[in-house]
Order: C-alpha cells, then structure tokens, then sequence
C-alpha cells in the first residue's frame, strides 16, 4: 500500500562509549562490544531458565581476562536496559530473552514525522466513506452479551456493532470491563505480561557542538553510585544517546533512571540532562561553549499516560502473546496491537501487522455469518 509518504533509511551509525575519563581508546571499545556481543549470543542460544544478567556476566568472564575491560564490559550490560525495557538484573529467566524471529526489512524514519504517517492512514481510511473517526472516546467497557450485537461504553456514550476489535495497549486493558468476563487464561495473560518502561529526552540546540564522525551515537558509561540529585541518577546509569541530521540529541532513559527520576520535575530532569549531555560529550574544537545550552527539551511521560501507562510488551513469552492475540465470544471480540503480534511485539510493524491481521480475520467471519 502506498501512502504517498516519504522515508528516510538513517544511515548506519558509529558508536562511541565513553566512561568517565571521556571515550574509550578505540581497540578497548572494540573488545568489550565484541564480547558483549558474544554474550548476547550466548544468551539468545541458552535454554536454561538462568537469570539473564548471571549468563552475560559469565560469557564477559570467559572472553576478557584484563580486569578493567571486564569492568568496563559489565557496565556496558546495562546498555540493554532502555531497549529492554527492564533492567537486565529483573530478566530472571533467560529462555524470554531475544526469543523472536528476527525483523524482516530495515528501520525507516518517516520524513515530516511519525504523525505525517498516522494522518495518511486515516487519511486514507476515511476516505473510503466506511470509516467515521471519534476523538476522546475513552472506552470503558466491552460487552458482547446480547448474541448478536456488540455494544461498546465510552465516556461519551455507546456504539453498536457486530464485531469489535480492542487495540488498546496492553497496559490499559484492566480499566475496560469486558462482559462476559475474558476467558481466565487471557485475563492472566494481561495481568502476568510485563510492560516495559522507556521514555525519550530530547534536545535542540542552535547547531551541532559534540563531535565524532558524520553520525555518532554515544554510549555514556556510569560515573557515580550516588543517586542524591537527578544529575546523579543519569550519572549513575548507562545511557544511550542518539543524533540526528539535525542538531538534536536524544537519552534513551532506561527503566532504573525513570524510577528515580520519578519524584522529579521535568524541568529538573531536562536541566540535569542538558548538563550531563554537555559536561560529557566530547566537543568540536572552536564551537562556543553556549552551544552546549540548548534551544528546547521535552521528556516524554508514557508511564504516567493513561492512555499508554508505560511502552510496549516485554520479557514475554509465546504463550502470553498467543493469549492476549486470541479473539473471544466466538470471534466477535477481537485484539489487536503491538502485544498481540508474536514476533514483533513491542514494534511499529507489529501493530500494523496486528491490523492486517484481524482486518482479515473479522472479514472472513463476516462473510461465514452473512452465508449462514
Ligand atoms: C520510547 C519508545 C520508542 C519506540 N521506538 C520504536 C521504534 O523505533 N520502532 C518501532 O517499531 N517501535 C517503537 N516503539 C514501539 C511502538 O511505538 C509501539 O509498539 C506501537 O506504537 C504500538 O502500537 P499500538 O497500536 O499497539 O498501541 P498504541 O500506539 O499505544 O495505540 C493505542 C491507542 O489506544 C488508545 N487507547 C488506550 N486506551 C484506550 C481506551 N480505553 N479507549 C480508547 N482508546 C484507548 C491510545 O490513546 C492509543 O491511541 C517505541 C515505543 C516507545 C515507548
């Protein structure tokens, strides 16, 4: 299908760790990240129920025998956290860790952004006529008693209909009364499946002051134990920062730092983050050090949302997934979204792909009712 929306392959990036003497001599960098890697690996491949952090650890021990770039090396775990999605320490069972089938294509940004995507969808769905759009319909409950309509309760009324799709996350799934009551094993499905916490801090500044080659990526490792200050807690932790063509730099917060940063006003948080990204990034030589104070930051708040109540499915296995995706009321209720899709849960193109997927489910049970 095309949206007549543009995209951008991002060009591939180069990583700099950078500990607190500032970045890593390249051959130092290039060994922990092979043994990380090799850890990773023998991780994925492991089929004991062993905590995740236990096997990286002893895969590090195993392949680094300098005691300082095991150091470093153990620290580096931590860089897992953000995409994780929980801190590696709470994956006590490695056997649900890189489970899934690897991600057919490439990542792409949306030139204009994510919305300029989601406005030509819509765009597109209405236009077939067959498609009205309510804003601020918050749903509450879910009831497909009557054997042949389906009534669903917003905050704003109620709508009818022969068959309903939910693609509510999965965080927000137990403030929708369903009635009948969801079978017992989705129900623990929703409440056993874990949802990750992820929120992004950006920064825009007047032009680009860091320095590294055409499009670098920085690791920042720990410098300090102490979490007295929210400059402290993201000093305390691993952070992945990303650039961008532009001059913007974005902190993947990983779980631990959201936690201890929760009690903390957002300037607080922007402020400690902007003096973080400039005491340690390394600097183009000339460029004022003003350039380091940046135009505009935002911190994104999904855990507090309670439309999302954190990101996206983690530390799960098939069977959940299988759960939360299987429809109920003999196919008149129905689920989609990221955390119905087996092997791409927690992605774009799993929630699309849960689309597609019940689209085409809902039309066949159409058609098998009208030829009943
Ligand atoms: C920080 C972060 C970075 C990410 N980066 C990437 C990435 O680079 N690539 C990638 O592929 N994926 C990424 N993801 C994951 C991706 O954003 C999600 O997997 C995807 O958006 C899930 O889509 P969804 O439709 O399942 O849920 P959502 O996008 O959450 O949509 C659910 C909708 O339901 C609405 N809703 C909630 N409750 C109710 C209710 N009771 N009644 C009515 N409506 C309700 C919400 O308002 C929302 O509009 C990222 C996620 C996060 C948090």
């Amino acid at each position: 299908m095309d949206l007549g929306v543009d995209i951008e392959h991002p060009p591939p990036t180069n990583d700099l760790i950078i500990d607190s003497n500032g970045p890593l001599d390249p051959a130092a960098q290039r060994s922990i990240q092979a043994a990380l890697s090799l850890a990773i690996n023998v991780a994925q491949d492991s089929c004991a129920d062993t905590p995740l952090l236990h096997l990286l650890r002893s895969s590090l021990s195993s392949s680094l025998s300098d005691q300082h770039l095991l150091h470093l090396a153990s620290q580096l775990i931590h860089s897992l956290d953000a995409p994780l999605g929980i801190p590696v320490e709470n994956f006590h069972d490695a056997r649900r860790f890189h489970w899934e089938k690897p991600l057919q294509g490439s990542d792409a940004v949306v030139k204009g952004g994510y919305a300029t995507l989601l406005n030509a969808v819509w765009d597109d769905a209405v236009r077939t006529g067959k498609v009205s759009v309510l804003h601020e319909h918050t749903c509450v409950s879910v009831s497909t008693k009557d054997p042949v309509k389906c009534i669903v309760s917003t905050q704003r009324g109620q709508l009818e209909s022969k068959v309903v799709v939910c693609t509510a996350p999965l965080a927000t799934l137990p403030s929708i009364q369903f009635q009948p009551p969801l079978p017992q094993h989705k129900q623990e499905a929703i409440t056993d499946t874990k949802t990750g916490l992820l929120e992004k801090l950006i920064f825009t500044y007047s032009e680009r002051w860091w320095s590294g080659d055409a499009n670098p990526s920085f690791t920042l490792l720990p410098t300090t134990n102490s979490q007295h200050t929210p400059k402290e807690i993201l000093l305390s932790h691993v952070l992945n920062v990303q650039t961008f063509s532009h001059p913007s730099l974005l902190i993947y917060l990983p779980p631990g730092a959201i936690r201890a940063l929760a009690m903390y006003s957002k300037q607080d948080v922007q402020r400690a983050g902007a003096e973080v990204l400039a005491e340690r990034l390394p600097r183009v030589a000339g460029v004022a050090h003003a350039a380091s104070t940046p135009l505009a930051a935002h911190l994104t708040t999904w855990k507090k949302d309670s439309t999302s109540n954190g990101a996206t499915t983690t530390y799960t296995t098939p069977q959940q997934l299988h759960a939360l995706q299987a429809p109920s009321t003999d196919g008149r209720l129905g689920f989609a979204g990221e955390h119905t899709e087996i092997h791409n849960h927690g992605s774009v193109n799993g929630a699309v792909m849960s689309g597609f997927r019940e689209a085409h489910r809902v039309s066949e049970y159409l058609s098998r009712r009208a030829s009943e």
